[in-house]
């Protein structure tokens, strides 16, 4: 793991993209019956078919609701502005989904066969940058509305406002995985579910919905499922490690249970987001699964994160506080020896001297920074973090070198060392913080400066 990286996963319960390979059982329904029931209701709000006059009726009353002197409502009076917002967005929201799919199927039917893929991709695009959505906001709209022309009802309730293209997506999913007639007989139902649940509260029922109903179309629809996982990692140009990725069942139930194992609440006087606290909680992890046994070796070494650094650097880090710099050897990303701290005072150091042609010529054994005795013993002493209120156990923490870098004739030894988990030592590496040992007592002293301060 790169020091920096990024964390943006989303490890849990997406809703289906529809399956237009099912849909053979009512292909032309939904084509046929939309546009005739949907008409006197489009008409009602947008006006006449003239295609100008829509457009502009809508651009004046929006018009109208943007010049009201919102200062002058009470709380209860915006409240029920911002409430009656919410139907007629989410009727654009279906219309523009449903109008864009529309389009899609004309630009496909339009293409010579063997060119549809790259004309819907393309339509695709074009939609989204017009509408400033994300391509794969777009491909979601896109699909809703598809979806909602398969299923006559929830297309209705979709134009009323009543789903949000998420609702759509589940449904389309869940009736999916069901011959027609039980799609009759599930529709209504998912409907009323829907009603007063987001999405993914909206998925998790309906999925339990569909398991009691028929237990083998619900596994059936969980086994194609699994085709779409996913994980996708890259190195960006600012030093990061971004990825992304889509688990099912098993596989999104271990990481959820593992992600939150390791993900800690804020102690005193920490303030994190929810997502850097995910991400403390994601690099804890990473760095426990690298310390197991259980971590698969390369040519007979267990994984690690390995920094090159040379020995002069080595020596500025080590007399000057840390303004060495290395790179990390996976990635070759450079790194400064402060940020590198928490790894430094706490690792194995192998020697490997290089000829002038920067050959390698002699390995040495490794040489643990921390000796094992001094781990058992801080065991022992510390149990664990001791960072105040921190609970991380002592399987995640590193050995702090304490208030004496050892550089300086700083010893490593229980007064001058104690665990700490990994965030917590990048916090005291970071902060102006000293380390007191009182009768096997840890105590975490402000030093008044406000920068990294562990000279004596
Ligand atoms: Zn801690």
């Amino acid at each position: 793991m790169s020091e920096s990286a990024t964390y943006d996963a989303t490890a849990c319960v997406s809703p289906a993209p529809a399956r237009s390979g099912r849909r053979g059982t009512r292909p032309s329904r939904g084509s046929r019956t939309r546009p005739g029931s949907q008409a006197p209701r489009l008409a009602a709000e947008l006006g006449p078919s003239d295609p100008g006059a829509p457009r502009s009726r809508l651009a004046v009353a929006i018009d109208d609701l943007a010049a009201v002197d919102i200062d002058a409502l009470s709380d209860a009076e915006l409240r029920q502005h911002l409430a009656d917002l919410r139907q007629p967005l989410a009727r654009l929201t279906a219309l523009r989904a449903s109008w864009s799919a529309s389009l899609e199927s004309r630009i496909i039917a339009g293409a010579p066969p063997q060119q549809r893929g790259a004309a819907q991709r393309e339509g695709r695009l074009a939609f989204a940058d017009e509408h400033q959505l994300t391509p794969s906001e777009a491909k979601r709209a896109v699909e809703a509305g598809k979806a909602a022309r398969q299923h006559p009802e929830t297309g209705q309730a979709f134009l009323a406002g009543d789903l949000s293209p998420e609702h759509v997506r589940v449904i389309d999913e869940v009736l999916g995985a069901v011959d027609a007639e039980h799609r009759e007989l599930l529709e209504p139902q998912l409907l009323d579910l829907a009603r007063g649940r987001h999405a993914v509260r909206f998925g998790r029922d309906a999925r339990a919905l569909l398991a009691s109903f028929s237990p083998e179309d619900a596994a059936e629809a969980g086994k194609r499922k699994l085709a779409r996982r996913r994980v996708r990692a890259t190195d960006t140009a600012d030093g990061g490690f971004a990825f992304s990725g889509l688990l099912y069942g098993t596989a999104a139930e271990t990481a959820r249970v593992a992600l939150d194992a390791f993900t800690r609440p804020d102690v005193a006087g920490e303030h994190r987001t929810p997502e850097q606290r995910a991400a403390d909680g994601f690099e804890q992890l990473c760095a426990a699964a690298l310390r197991t046994d259980a971590a698969p070796s390369q040519h007979g070494a267990r994984p690690q994160v390995l920094v090159v650094m040379d020995a002069e650097q080595l020596a500025h880090h080590e007399h000057r506080d840390g303004t060495g710099t290395a790179r990390f050897a996976r990635s070759g990303q450079p790194v400064t020896s402060t940020e590198l701290g928490p790894l430094l005072d706490d690792c194995q150091l192998i020697r490997i001297v290089l000829d002038a042609e920067r050959t390698p010529i002699e390995v040495s054994e490794a040489v643990r920074t921390v000796p094992v005795g001094l781990w058992r013993a801080l065991l022992v002493r510390d149990g664990g973090c001791t960072w105040p209120g921190c609970d991380a156990p002592a399987a995640w923490c590193d050995v702090a070198h304490g208030h004496t870098p050892f550089a300086r004739d700083g010893r490593l030894a229980p007064d001058n060392a104690a665990l700490l988990c990994r965030r917590h030592h990048r916090r005291f590496d970071n902060g102006p913080w000293r380390i007191e040992v009182r009768g096997g007592q840890v105590s975490y002293q402000r030093t008044g400066r406000g920068v990294r301060n562990r000279s004596p």
